[in-house]
This record gives C-alpha cells, sequence and structure tokens, in this order.
C-alpha cells in the first residue's frame, strides 16, 4: 500500500485528523510540524495537509499529515478525505464530554471509509486542562482496549506527547504496510 515516493525518501503515507470542532486538530498538526513542514490547502475539497519527513529505522518517511480545516462544522467529511489514508489520529478534548461520546460516531465512519488496516490512534487532547477534566484518562484507556486503538493524552498548547502520537502511528503503519513489502 505504500509508494515509494522520490530519492529523497523511501515511503509516503497519507494520514488524518479527525475529531470534533475545536479539539485540537489544527493545534496538534502545528506543533508536530514545528519548522520542518509547511501546511498547504486544497480549498476546493476543504482540507489542509502537512508533509514531514521522519527517519523510521533505516528509512525516510514522508508523512502527509490531513486536517480537516474545520469543514467539519459545515458538513460532513466525505470519504475522498479518508481515501488511500493508512492512519488517523481521532482527537478528543478531555474537558468536553460530548466530543468523547462523538467518538463512537467517527469510529463508525473510520470503518465505513477507511481502509481495512487503517492504524488509529486515540489522543485525548488539552491535558494541559486537568481542572476542568470531564473525561478520566482510564475513559480514554479503556475505549482504546475495547477498539484496539492505542491511545494517548496530549497538550498541544504546552507540547505533550505530541510527537509520541503522531509517530506511534507513523512506526505503527510502517512497520504494517511496509515491512512486508520489503
Ligand atoms: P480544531 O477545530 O480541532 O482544529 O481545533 P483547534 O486546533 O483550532 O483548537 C481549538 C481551540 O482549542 C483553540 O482555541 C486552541 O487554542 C485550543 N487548544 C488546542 N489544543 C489545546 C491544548 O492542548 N490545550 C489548551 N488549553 N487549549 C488547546
Amino acid at each position: 500500500m505504500a509508494e515509494s515516493f522520490d530519492e529523497e525518501c523511501d515511503y509516503l503515507f497519507k494520514a488524518v485528523l479527525i475529531g470534533d470542532s475545536a479539539v485540537g486538530k489544527s493545534n496538534l498538526l502545528s506543533r508536530f510540524g514545528k519548522n520542518e513542514f509547511c501546511i498547504e490547502s486544497k480549498p476546493t475539497i476543504g482540507v489542509e495537509f502537512a508533509y514531514r519527513n521522519i527517519r523510521v529505522g533505516d528509512k525516510l518517511v514522508k508523512a502527509q499529515i490531513w486536517d480537516t480545516a474545520g469543514q467539519e462544522r459545515f458538513r460532513a467529511i466525505t470519504s475522498s478525505y479518508y481515501r488511500g489514508a493508512l492512519g488517523a489520529l481521532l482527537v478528543y478534548d478531555i474537558t468536553r464530554k460530548s466530543t468523547f461520546e462523538s467518538l463512537k460516531k467517527w469510529l463508525k465512519e473510520v470503518r465505513e471509509f477507511g481502509s481495512r488496516e487503517m492504524v488509529v490512534v486515540l489522543v485525548g487532547n488539552k491535558s494541559d486542562l486537568a481542572h476542568h477534566r470531564e473525561v478520566n484518562i482510564e475513559d480514554g484507556r479503556s475505549l482504546a482496549q475495547l477498539e484496539d486503538l492505542s491511545f494517548m493524552e496530549t497538550s498541544a498548547k504546552e507540547n505533550l506527547n505530541v510527537e509520541e502520537a503522531f509517530l506511534q502511528m507513523i512506526t505503527r503503519i510502517y512497520q504494517l504496510s511496509c515491512h512486508k513489502s520489503m
């Protein structure tokens, strides 16, 4: 599934960010990017995406991460958003229970439109706002176990676990899709 890209990198992956509005998807993506990537947009289909090169073992992987650019506020995300994606960060906000309750809907969509082997990492964002917490870390962990997902709490604001969440997804995609074809 992973395609060879160019001389500079060995593989190109597409992954998507999903979750309710204002859970912090864009901020997570900007954090992950630091200075190493550029954000581009395709206003026609209402997405933004970013590239970043990551070394996994002795291979250079280029991850192309798509963000909804706020479109989830206005309309359902279409199947084209998911097409070809090998991974997803499914994000909720630990201070808003409703965003956790929406996860069922998001998972249904992932299963409907995403590839069968899609790597999904569940991310409880805004861990810096623990005093406003509405979702226990155990609830996140249990759901992840039940649905067979990886799980992490992050803070885009304080840059906690952001790199780890993306890297976990990318490494797992690499293990699943590249290793078997090498
Ligand atoms: P998106 O709609 O899911 O892309 O969410 P945004 O990235 O636009 O973030 C929505 C709001 O939450 C903004 O006001 C951000 O500043 C804020 N935000 C995002 N991540 C965090 C975080 O980790 N901690 C805190 N305290 N605020 C955050």
